[in-house]
C-alpha cells in the first residue's frame, strides 16, 4: 500500500465526524458540549469516556486513552494508521489516489495481524463469487440459500458464499496470490495434511462473521450434505484476530437498532440472526459457535441494559437460556426471555409467519426471567412441595447475582407475590446466598501484587530531579502546542547595547532560547514535538495543533489532545476559577513563555549540579585536579542559577 498524500489525509480528517464513528461502538448520550458513554476499553459501569464533537477527540478516563478518530480506530480495531485511513475514506467517500503496487518490501511490513484480515477479505470475496459466478455456486449454494428463503439484498448484505467441494479451489486461488500457506492455515481456511492441503470449508456455504466495524475476522460454514457422520457447521479457529468470546455474529449490523430500541434480541445461530433481520427485526446477535460468554454480554452493554434471549423450546434451548440468564444478571443487566413452540427457532418459526404476526408473537411471548423458570420449573412440580421449594431456591439463586440491590429487592417482592411465600423467608435466603456471590466476585487482594523492576531500583535523588524537569519540559511543550503560532513581544539587546522591542511568534521565541543555551528535551514524547517544530521553522512553517493532530505517531496524537481535553475538562468543571487562569495564560504571553522556559533551564541546571555532586562523590576516581575542574564547574553553574532564579523572580534557598 502506498503512502496516502497529506491532503488527502487533511480530507479524510475534516470528513469525519468521530462521533459518529465512536457512535458506532458506544452508545453515547450528551453532556453538555460533549457526548458520554461507556468506556470500551475497560469493563467499566460509569460512564466516564468522553466524545468532544467540537475538538474532533475522545478520553477515556478509566484508561487514561485519548486522541482523534484514528487513534481511536487503531486501539480499538487494531488498525494501522493508513487502515485507519483508509477505513474513513472509505465511510466518508473521500476518493484516495489509486495505490501504486507495494513492493516486496513494504509487502513484508505488512504485519501479522493485517495479513490475517487481507486474507480474510480475499476468502470473502472469493465465497461470495463462487455463490454467484460459478456453475456448482449457482446450482447448489445459492440455491439451498433461495430454499431457505434468503432473499437477494439479505444474502448480498451478510456477504454469504461458497466454498466449492472440489478440495483446493480456494487453495490454490490464495497460494497463487502469493498469500503465505502459514497464515492462510492460522485463519483455518487451509488444512494441510502429509504436505498436501486442502479447503477446510470445502463444499460448504460461508457465514463471515464480522467485527463491529465490519472487518472478517472468521467464517461459520455449514455444509450441503445431507450425511449425518458430517458435521453441520465448520467455524474458523481462534487467531490473533478472532477471539471468539468477545465476538457476537451480527452485531456489525445489528448495533444502530439496539442503541434505538434500547434492547437486544440474542439467538443461537447465523441462520437465526439473518432471518429475523430479513423479517423486519433488527436489533439481533447470536454467539455462534460458542456459548453464551461475559464479554460477549459486555460487548452488549455498550449499547443496551436490556437483552431478551430467544431460544428454541427443547430442552438444550431451555438450558441454554437458564445459563445465559444467570451471566446476563451478574453483569447488572435486565434480562427477560421468549420461548418459540417446540421444535422452532427464530429462524424457522420467521419464515412460518408474517412481521407483524412474529413481533406479535414476541411481544405476547416475552417473560420475565423470573416467570420463566418458574413456567418451566413448576411444570413437573405443580403438586410437590420439595420440588416447589427447590425452583424457589433455584429462582432466588438468580436473583442474587443481580448486584444492584434495589433490582434485588423489587424481584424479592415479585417472588413473594408470584409463591405466596413471606418475603422475611425469601430475604433470609437471598441474604445467605448473597454471601456466597460476595466472596466469589471480590477482587484479589493487592498485596500478592510483585512491585514492578524498574521501580526497586530507582536512585531516589536522580528520579525526582528527572520529574522536575519532565515537569518543565511538558509546560514549555504544551505552550508551544497551544499558543505556538500567537506573536510575542519581548526586549531584545542589539549590538550597540540598545533595547529593542521585538516580535516573533511564541514557537520560534521558545526554540530560539533552547538553542542559545543547547537544551535538548529529554522526554522522548517531547523531543520529538520539539524536532517537528524546529523541523517546520526550517521550512518557514507554523504547526498548528490540527497538524499535530494529523500525524502518524499515536504518541503525539494523545499528548496533544490530552492537552485539549485537560482544558475542556478544567473549563467545564470548575468553569469559573479556571478560566481565569487559562485566560490569564493566553493573556500574558511574554510572561508565560519565559517562566516556562526559565523554570526549564533552572532545572537543566540543577541536574548538571548534580551530576558534579555525584562526580565529586566518587573518591576512588577523583584526582585534586579533577576536584578542581568540578568545583569550578560547580561554581559556574551555581551562578548561572542565581542569574535564572532571579529572572523566574523567586529565590533559592538551597
Ligand atoms: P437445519 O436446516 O437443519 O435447521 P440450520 O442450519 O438451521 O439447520 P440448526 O441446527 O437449526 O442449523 O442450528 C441453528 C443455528 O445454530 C444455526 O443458525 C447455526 O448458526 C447455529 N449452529 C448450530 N450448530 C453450530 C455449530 N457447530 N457451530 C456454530 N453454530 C452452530
Ligand atoms: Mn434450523
Amino acid at each position: 500500500m502506498s503512502k496516502i498524500p497529506p491532503h488527502i489525509i487533511d480530507d479524510i480528517m475534516q470528513a469525519s465526524r468521530i462521533e459518529e464513528v465512536i457512535g458506532e461502538f458506544v452508545s453515547l448520550k450528551r453532556a453538555g458540549s460533549n457526548l458520554k458513554g461507556l468506556s470500551p476499553f475497560t469493563d467499566e459501569k460509569t460512564a466516564s469516556f468522553v466524545v468532544s464533537p467540537a475538538k474532533q477527540i475522545f478520553k477515556c478516563f478509566s484508561t487514561g486513552k485519548g486522541g482523534t478518530v484514528v487513534s481511536f480506530l487503531m486501539e480499538k480495531e487494531h488498525f494501522s494508521y493508513p487502515e485507519a485511513l483508509r477505513w474513513l475514506a472509505d465511510k466518508y467517500g473521500v476518493p484516495i489516489p489509486a495505490d501504486e503496487p507495494a513492493t516486496a518490501e513494504q509487502l513484508a511490513a505488512i504485519s501479522e495481524r493485517e495479513s490475517l484480515y487481507i486474507i480474510n477479505d480475499f476468502a470473502r470475496d472469493h465465497f461470495k463469487n463462487n455463490l454467484h459466478n460459478s456453475e456448482e455456486g449457482t446450482a447448489i449454494a445459492l440455491s439451498y440459500f433461495e430454499e431457505r428463503g434468503f432473499r437477494k439484498d439479505i444474502i448480498e448484505k451478510f456477504q454469504l458464499g461458497y466454498c466449492l467441494n472440489t478440495g483446493t479451489d480456494f487453495t490454490k486461488a490464495a497460494i497463487s496470490k502469493g498469500y503465505k500457506l502459514e497464515y492462510l492455515e492460522k485463519v483455518g481456511l487451509v488444512k494441510s495434511k502429509d504436505d498436501r492441503q486442502f479447503d477446510f470449508f470445502r463444499g460448504r456455504v460461508m457465514f463471515p462473521i464480522h467485527s463491529v466495524s465490519g472487518r472478517v475476522l472468521g467464517f461459520g460454514g455449514r455444509t450441503l450434505f445431507t450425511d449425518k457422520k458430517i458435521a453441520k457447521y465448520f467455524n474458523s479457529p481462534e487467531s490473533i484476530i478472532y477471539n471468539k468470546s468477545e465476538i457476537l455474529y451480527g452485531l456489525h449490523y445489528s448495533k444502530g437498532d439496539i442503541i434505538k430500541y434500547d434492547n437486544c434480541f440474542l439467538c443461537e445461530g447465523y441462520t437465526d440472526v439473518i432471518s429475523m433481520y430479513q423479517a423486519g427485526i433488527q436489533n439481533v446477535v447470536s454467539s455462534s459457535g460458542t456459548s453464551l460468554t461475559k464479554d460477549q454480554i459486555k460487548l452488549i452493554r455498550r449499547y443496551t441494559q436490556n437483552i431478551t434471549i430467544l431460544y428454541d423450546g427443547d430442552p438444550a434451548g431451555i438450558k441454554a437460556s437458564f445459563r445465559g440468564i444467570d451471566l446476563i444478571l451478574e453483569e447488572g443487566m435486565n434480562v427477560k426471555v421468549v420461548l418459540f413452540p417446540e421444535g422452532e427457532d427464530p429462524d424457522s418459526y420467521s419464515k412460518k409467519t408474517s412481521t407483524i404476526e412474529l413481533e406479535n408473537y414476541i411481544k405476547e411471548s416475552t417473560q420475565d426471567f423470573i416467570s420463566f423458570k418458574a413456567s418451566i420449573l413448576l411444570k413437573d412440580s405443580e403438586n410437590d412441595p420439595i420440588k416447589r421449594s427447590e425452583l424457589i431456591r433455584e429462582i432466588v439463586h438468580s436473583v442474587s447475582l443481580i448486584p444492584d440491590q434495589i433490582t434485588r429487592t423489587v424481584y424479592m417482592q415479585q417472588i413473594s407475590q408470584q409463591f405466596e411465600i413471606n418475603e422475611q423467608v425469601i430475604s433470609n435466603e437471598l441474604i445467605k446466598l448473597r454471601k456466597n456471590v460476595v466472596v466469589k466476585q471480590a477482587p484479589e487482594p493487592d498485596f500478592y501484587k510483585i512491585p514492578s523492576p524498574d521501580l526497586q531500583n530507582q536512585q531516589p535523588e536522580p528520579q525526582i530531579l528527572q520529574e522536575v524537569s519532565y515537569i518543565n519540559e511538558e509546560q514549555l511543550i504544551r505552550i508551544m502546542i497551544k499558543y505556538g503560532t500567537r506573536t510575542m513581544q519581548y526586549d531584545q539587546i542589539d549590538e550597540n547595547n540598545q533595547t529593542v522591542f521585538s516580535e516573533t511568534n511564541v514557537i520560534e521565541f521558545i526554540c530560539h532560547e533552547l538553542n542559545e543555551d543547547k537544551i535538548e528535551f529529554k522526554h522522548p514524547i517531547y523531543s520529538k514535538i520539539h524536532s517537528l517544530f524546529l523541523d517546520g521553522i526550517a521550512k518557514n512553517e507554523l504547526l498548528s495543533i490540527n497538524f499535530l493532530k494529523r500525524l502518524e505517531d499515536q504518541e503525539i496524537v494523545r499528548f496533544v489532545s490530552d492537552i485539549e481535553s485537560d482544558e475542556q475538562v478544567l473549563s467545564s468543571k470548575w468553569l469559573s476559577n479556571y478560566n481565569i487562569i487559562t485566560r490569564t495564560e493566553g493573556d500574558r504571553m511574554s510572561e508565560t513563555v519565559m517562566s516556562a522556559i526559565y523554570s526549564l533551564k533552572l532545572s537543566k541546571i540543577e541536574e548538571h549540579i548534580n551530576d558534579i555532586r555525584i562526580k565529586m562523590g566518587q573518591t576512588e576516581m577523583l584526582t585534586d585536579e579533577l576536584l578542581m575542574d568540578l568545583l569550578a564547574e560547580q561554581m559556574v553553574y551555581e551562578k548561572i542559577k542565581i542569574i535564572f532564579s532571579e529572572k523566574l523572580g523567586r529565590t533559592i534557598l538551597r
